[in-house]
């Protein structure tokens, strides 16, 4: 008799006894990887969402012929939205995330010889936007299970050229902030938040991006608010909002024909305005709908040995899920390393990345420190300098550990986590095949 038959005539005569047979006596005997059967073969969500009014509302800003912000109205209606749902005075949208942080250091007045603390797990761009104002960035090591900026370390980090903390809140879940913004009110050195991918998110019910001096989103495609691309910089201090909005608009304040300093050309169209604010009609329930998934699989993963999900910090009242993050240990993988374990999950149809690489330590800093530019601000032997106070050897672990999965497939069903949960499970009973 075939093995599968006997099994499926097992299974039947558990169920009439009323016994449960564990999930993996039923699942295939090979991994996908190895030509089995993928514990799942359909699709995950689609982004970005499009409904009707996004439809309506972009063909009305096209056939209207107003393309520009002071043309029309579209990008103001959607700062005021957004600010307000933030809780915060003043939002100004920019062309993009990276230009909301470039805008944020210039309010600042970051510049040539400055440097500011920024977590070694991030995007490149927060780093970019640093070094765009030829400052240094220095980087504070990251704790291994919240992937987050280390807050312990960060007062040993400060110097008296320290001009900005710029702490990033990763996956959309808050870095410490009590930790942070006491040190910044002990040291007077403020608080930029890099809440680009934190969006709705809550440190003790405040939302991320209001709590420091300023607060910068992106809404790039992938972000969980997305015009394609797109950013913004929030913020309650008037006088912080006039510098952002004059940087951005080429120096030209407001209301005022006075340039008080150089600026740029970063701001958005009416399109991304437009886009924006349609596309807020959804954001609340998607982030519902991701928090209910996440928490829901995070009660999944954590019974896996092995596997462990991004701890979150006691002031977390919202994560804004912009990814699902865990780490992954090889012990408990028949010491599979963890590309191959990453092959096989996406093999069983979960598509997940090994995330950020080890950004203190990336070639371009170098050739970056070593140009003539730098070299001029800060001395031939930056880089031997610089390179001295970048060791983050925790995050160095981290960056071997994590396991990310994308905010779209938190926007799936209950089932979609137990398959989730039920591929990873496969794996490790199977991890044999990995070798
Ligand atoms: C996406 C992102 C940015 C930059 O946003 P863009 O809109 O792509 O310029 C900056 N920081 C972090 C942490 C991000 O995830």
């Amino acid at each position: 008799m075939p093995e599968s038959l006997t099994r499926r005539a097992l299974l039947g005569a558990a169920s009439a006894l009323g016994i449960g047979l564990p999930v993996a006596a039923r699942a295939d005997d090979r991994l996908a990887l190895k030509g089995g059967t993928p514990v799942r073969r359909g699709g995950w969500p689609g982004w970005p969402v499009i409904g009707d009014n996004d439809e309506r509302a972009w063909m009305g800003v096209l056939r209207r012929g107003r393309w520009f912000r002071f043309d029309s109205d579209a990008v103001s209606r959607f700062e005021s939205a957004w600010a307000e749902r933030l809780g915060a005075k003043h939002c100004l949208a920019t062309s993009s995330g990276t230009t909301a942080l470039v805008t944020a250091l210039a309010a600042l007045d970051v510049g040539p010889g400055d440097e500011v603390i920024v977590p070694p797990y991030t995007f490149i761009a927060t780093v970019n936007a640093v070094l765009l104002h030829r400052a240094l960035p220095v980087f504070v090591d990251s704790e291994l299970d919240t992937f987050q900026i280390d807050a312990a370390k960060i007062e040993a980090a400060i110097t008296p050229r320290t001009r900005a903390i710029l702490p990033v809140h990763l996956g959309g879940a808050p870095a410490d902030m009590d930790a942070i913004l006491a040190i910044s009110r002990r040291r007077g050195i403020p608080v930029i938040e890099d809440a680009c991918q934190a969006h709705l998110g809550e440190w003790r019910g405040k939302r991320l991006g209001s709590l420091g001096a300023l607060g910068c989103f992106s809404f790039q495609a992938s972000k969980n608010l997305n015009s394609g691309e797109g950013g913004a910089v929030v913020t309650s201090d008037p006088a912080l909002h006039g510098r952002c909005f004059a940087f951005h608009n080429q120096g030209f304040p407001p209301s005022d024909s006075v340039r008080p300093a150089m600026g740029c050309n970063l701001r958005m169209t009416e399109f991304q305005g437009t886009l924006l604010l349609e596309q807020m009609s959804r954001v609340e329930e998607q982030s519902r709908l991701r928090s209910e998934n996440a928490d829901y699989l995070t009660r999944l993963l954590r019974e896996i040995p092995g596997i462990t999900p991004q701890r979150l910090h006691a002031g977390c009242t919202r994560n804004a899920w912009h990814l699902y993050m865990f780490r992954y240990d090889p012990a408990h993988f028949q010491g599979a390393p963890r590309a191959r374990f990453l092959q096989a999950l996406s093999a069983e149809g979960v598509p997940c990345y090994g995330g950020y690489g080890n950004l203190n330590k990336a070639p371009f800093l170098r050739h970056t420190l070593e140009s003539r530019g730098f070299q001029r601000i800060y001395g031939d032997r930056i880089w031997a300098e610089w390179q001295a106070r970048a060791h983050c050897p925790v995050n160095d672990q981290l960056c071997e550990q994590a396991v990310w999965l994308g905010q779209t497939m938190l926007l799936g069903s209950r089932r979609d986590m137990e398959q989730i949960a039920e591929a990873v499970r496969k794996i490790q009973r199977l991890a044999g095949q990995l070798a």
